[in-house]
């Protein structure tokens, strides 16, 4: 674990595998709003059969993918990732997952073909691909729990996967427009400890720099100070009101 006042480690999980509808977004935005605080910010690049440096990451992205994706990686992720994966956030490392790595950061993921995807089992969620895939843009209320201010997220989903929530996670949110996790107990995502699990692509961070900021504290475990975020949080408004107006 790096975890230096002032460097921030970056590990970003199947950059060439799992990266889909602009997540690689969300690694972009939690560099630079780090190194506008001044921090030393390394990324490192997680492919299949790399785990060296990851004892070290501070904050995990794993971003979204289709089922032929998912199943290139599960095996990577289970037999060699998972072990120093869960050491590092022992230690206090933070994780964003977007929709088909969030999906594999649960118990399994099972394709609309029956195909049952082995996850880490880090998150307490379940996760089989529906009928009917969910797209389009989301507005979520966040877990008033996280302290997020706006206490609002946007972003876009495109899943098959319906994903339900166990005992040892709470929901990021609850939708008020769009599916989130599986379009009929009305929660979107999961949070458990500092790791956060969404179907929120767009990406997701550029426009909810508040999530992204909550993310980058709790993986330095201290504070920052703000940034003006007028356009970010102008972008922010203008979806939850064109979304909110929508009937
Ligand atoms: N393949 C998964 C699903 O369809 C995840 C898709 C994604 O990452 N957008 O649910």
């Amino acid at each position: 674990m790096s975890r230096g006042a002032d460097t921030l480690t970056i590990g970003w999980l199947y950059p060439d595998l799992m990266n889909i509808y602009g997540d690689r977004g969300n690694v972009l935005t939690l560099y630079q709003r780090a190194r506008w605080r001044g921090l030393t910010v390394d990324v490192l690049e997680l492919g299949k059969g790399e785990t060296r440096g990851m004892d070290g990451v501070d904050l995990f992205f794993f971003g979204g993918g289709q089922d032929r994706e998912q199943g290139l990686v599960y095996a990577d992720l289970v037999e060699h990732k998972a072990e120093p994966l869960a050491r590092a956030i022992a230690g206090g490392a933070a994780v964003l997952a977007v929709c088909g790595g969030y999906q594999l950061l649960g118990h399994y993921y099972q394709t609309a073909e029956g195909e049952r995807y082995p996850g880490v089992g880090l998150l307490d969620v379940t996760t089989e691909a529906g009928g009917r895939r969910c797209i389009g843009d989301a507005v979520v209320e966040a877990d008033p729990a996280l302290g997020l201010d706006p206490p609002t997220l946007v972003g876009f989903e495109n899943h098959s996967g319906r994903t339900f929530l166990g005992e040892g996670v709470r929901p990021l949110g609850v939708v008020r427009r769009g599916s989130g996790n599986n379009g009929a107990d009305g929660t979107e995502g999961a949070v458990a400890g500092n790791l956060f699990g969404t179907y929120l692509h767009g990406s997701l961070l550029p426009k909810n720099p508040h999530l992204a900021d909550l993310i980058i504290a709790r993986a330095l475990g201290r504070r920052l100070e703000p940034l003006d975020d007028e356009l970010e949080l102008a972008a922010h408004r203008r979806i939850l009101e064109r979304e909110l107006q929508r009937r």
